[in-house]
């Protein structure tokens, strides 16, 4: 089960979203506190917009007691939605055991450490790990527009209010 989410990306998005989802009509709002509530931590999200200049759009780490996720300045409300959904994918299948956190920090030190790795090697998306994430943000931006009626066309930002 360990690479579960590597090897059968599409799945693995579907029932991990399905899994800890608690609403007939997700939103990212709803999403955030089901991901908090499934992984038993507070998920704290900042902006660090230095992180696009490394070429990461968002960093994620487990500082132990809360989730902290650094993201860079978004270009759209859908497009930071989409990113945050890719962190909470790591989170999730972290959390099932259905893939390794890309990033692991549980002190403030270590993360600066991360942050210089980040710094240093921007992120490669290529890997099965990131495109496992990408999988769970297809799937979750699917699943909160049709719950709110919308199609592949319609504005994202309605489903966010
Ligand atoms: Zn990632």
């Amino acid at each position: 089960m360990g690479d579960y989410a590597l090897r059968h990306p599409e799945r693995a998005a579907h029932e991990a979203f399905e899994l800890i989802n608690t609403r007939s009509r997700p939103t990212m709002d709803s999403l955030l506190a089901d991901v908090s509530e499934a992984t038993g931590k507070s998920i704290d999200i900042r902006e660090m917009s230095m992180l696009g200049t490394w070429g990461a759009a968002a960093l994620w780490m487990d500082l132990g007691d809360r989730h902290l996720i650094l993201e860079s300045a978004p270009t759209s409300s859908h497009h930071r939605a989409w990113v945050r959904a890719h962190e909470f994918g790591h989170i999730v299948y972290a959390h099932l055991g259905w893939a390794d956190p890309p990033a692991h920090a549980r002190t403030f030190a270590e993360a600066g450490q991360l942050l210089d790795a980040a710094r240093q090697h921007s992120v490669d998306f290529r890997r099965p790990a990131e495109q496992a994430a990408e999988a769970f943000a297809r799937y979750a931006d699917l699943r909160i527009r049709e719950a709110h009626g919308g199609g592949h066309d319609n504005d994202y930002t309605a489903a966010l209010s």
